[in-house]
């Protein structure tokens, strides 16, 4: 069959366990780019994953190796590493016949390789466990195939053994993809259908859409169909990545590849919609199909107000590249106009946020971030609620409903009682262990995800003294006793520092914020009044004190945490204030809402 020399896999691991370098060495051993040419991570090119050394979008890459005399297409698809991105690895794995599951020799398994490894065999990928980094002087190969094997169910003696470094086991490993995974199925004669797993916008070209072909063929010219929306184009140019792109004329069933045609806006490429003939199309799109849900928003404002335009300017170009970010107009008391940003997860909100201030020019407040909760009204109306000022009147509703995650952990086996307290204190509802050895267990609980934005991971790292992760999937919707918890600064109520908390911890929660508060604000030459309030009544309370005329300046406690140093780097000398009445408010009051002790 044509599709015979064809492999489609991709590489899943846990961040840093050397997924980009492995891709690298797979450049190198097969000649598509030359020693002297490649840069570091040649697959990772976006400069913001660079530097945090994260995989966010997805590159894939097709190569050309021989082996017993056939010359053999292999197409890896590289996939995002971070839960936020869950359903575009989930999207990656269904363009691919395989996956190479790759454990870092000495730290083993972790919560992704867990979560990822299941995403495989649920999309019934061929998976090639595989060993990496065994030239590590401290690797322990015996060790970490025991816990894949127990974790996982791999067979011990499948495993390969890798250096991405030093490309030691690279060729025989490119011979296991070949021997191990099957050529795709699919027919060149069947109707057009294609998946689209990724896509990004090209200024000259419009968007460049990455697909991997199904049945049929695609030619440039081809009138083709999104099924999603039923949009019409004509191809105008298709392309493989060699990594470099490289025009094809034509792709064909089992292929990976891309194409324009002149399409303007990314909104309308939907991550997961199929491709079809417009004139004889297929019968069915592909399954599995999903509308990217943002599940955390948080406001943006400009410290000038005047510079609202340029900042929905700024937005709108983050957007072309990103059909998953959303943002709406939003005017609130405090902050004046500004926008309501809806993220995938925390760290998609701290790309876009980091991309925003290295683009523009702007100075810009953020408020906390929150998740999305759903609200079932006394006259049965259910409404999706991004932020606290869309509440209602606590007298108009019925229920309210928060996400819900699962989440797994993979910790050390010592540090089982403190995490389950953690979990319990955060609402969480015990699932299930898991040794994988006698040092190391696998903690499943059920947990609302506005608990784990909050401080979990922060949390997780201190306790597990970093050697813990988590990965975690939304479940859905459940009921919950919420509460939105206001603050008054010196009687004025600033909205844009209201919380959506459950009822039992709003005290607490309020305690918290106003003492964050009386840090972060200086003193006035009048004493500014603090309180927390759900409704009229009054949950808790600070004052911060009248400056005394010798003064001058205010000393900053020692708590100074990851998020504000953050800010601290990229405020440059920078005051971000905002005048709430007569009280001046810093940016770090804003987001004081977001931190514990
Ligand atoms: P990714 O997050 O999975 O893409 O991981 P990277 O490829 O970025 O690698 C993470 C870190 O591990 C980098 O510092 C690499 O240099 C290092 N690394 C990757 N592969 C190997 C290996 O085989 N041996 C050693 N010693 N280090 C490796
Ligand atoms: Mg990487």
């Amino acid at each position: 069959t044509p599709t015979a020399i064809i492999r489609n896999f991709c590489i899943i691991a846990h961040i840093d366990h050397g997924k980009s370098t492995l891709a690298d060495q797979f450049l190198l051993k097969t000649g598509a780019v030359s020693e002297r040419d490649i840069k570091a991570q040649t697959l990772d090119s976006m400069d913001l994953e660079r530097e945090r050394g994260i995989t966010i979008r997805m590159h894939p890459v097709t190569v050309y190796y021989e082996l017993n005399g056939t010359k053999y297409e292999l197409n890896l698809i590289d996939t995002p590493g971070h839960v936020d991105f869950n359903y575009e690895v989930s999207r990656s794995l269904a363009a691919c016949e395989g996956a190479i599951l790759l454990a870092d020799a000495f730290q083993g398994v972790q919560a992704q390789t867990v979560a990822n490894a299941f995403l495989a065999i649920d999309a019934n990928l061929k998976i090639i466990p595989t060993l990496n980094k065994i030239d590590l002087p401290h690797a322990r190969p015996d060790f970490v195939i025991g816990e894949m094997e127990q974790a996982l169910m791999v067979d011990p003696d499948e495993v390969m053994r890798v250096s991405g470094k030093t490309g030691v086991g690279v060729e025989d490993l490119l011979a296991a993809v070949i021997d191990r995974v099957p050529p795709p199925a699919g027919s060149p004669a069947a109707p057009l259908k294609a998946l689209i797993y990724n896509s990004h916008f090209d200024t000259y070209k419009g968007v460049v859409v990455y697909i991997r072909m199904m049945d049929g063929v695609l030619k440039p010219g081809q009138r083709i169909k999104l099924m999603r929306t039923g949009r019409e184009y004509v191809i105008t140019e298709m392309g493989q990545f060699r990594p470099e792109p490289t025009k094809v004329d034509e792709l064909s069933a089992g292929q990976v590849g891309f194409f324009t045609a002149n399409i303007k806006n990314i909104e309308y490429v939907n991550i997961g919609d199929t491709v079809t003939d417009a004139v004889a199309p297929t019968a069915e799109p592909m399954a599995g199909y999903k509308e990217p849900k943002p599940m955390v928003y948080s406001g943006l404002f400009p410290v000038n107000n005047n510079e609202f335009e340029d900042l929905r300017e700024a937005l709108g170009k983050l957007k072309l590249n990103d059909s998953s970010f959303t943002f709406q107009p939003e005017v609130s008391d405090g902050l004046g106009f500004g926008f309501r940003c809806g993220f995938l997860g925390m760290l998609h909100r701290e790309i876009i946020q980091q991309r925003l201030e290295r683009d523009s020019e702007l100075n810009l407040v953020q408020t906390a971030p929150n998740v999305t909760f759903e609200i079932k009204k006394r006259d049965g109306e259910v409404i999706t609620v991004h932020g606290p000022q869309e509440v209602p009147d606590a007298g108009l509703i019925e229920e309210f409903r928060e996400p819900i995650v699962r989440i797994s952990f993979l910790i050390p086996a010592g540090n089982i009682g403190d995490l389950m307290g953690m979990c319990t204190e955060r609402r969480g509802t015990f699932v299930r262990t898991e040794y994988l050895s006698q040092q190391r267990v696998i903690l499943v609980y059920e947990m609302p995800l506005a608990e784990v934005i909050y401080d979990l991971y922060d949390k997780l790292k201190s306790v597990t003294h970093g050697y813990g992760t988590m990965d975690y999937e939304v479940l859905g919707f459940r009921p919950a006793d919420l509460v939105k918890l206001d603050i008054l600064v010196h009687g004025q109520k600033v909205d844009a520092l209201s919380v959506i908390v459950h009822r039992t911890s709003a005290e607490r929660r309020g305690r918290q914020v106003l003492k964050k508060l009386r840090e972060e604000i200086d003193r006035h030459l009048f004493e500014v009044a603090l309180q927390a309030a759900i409704g009229a009544r009054v949950v808790a309370r600070e004052n911060i004190a009248a400056m005394r005329k010798n003064v001058t300046a205010k000393c900053y406690g020692g708590d100074i945490t990851r998020k504000r140093k953050l800010w601290a780097k990229q405020a440059e000398g920078k005051k971000r204030m905002k005048q709430i009445g007569q009280v001046e408010v810093p940016q770090e009051a804003f987001l004081a809402v977001l931190e514990s002790d």
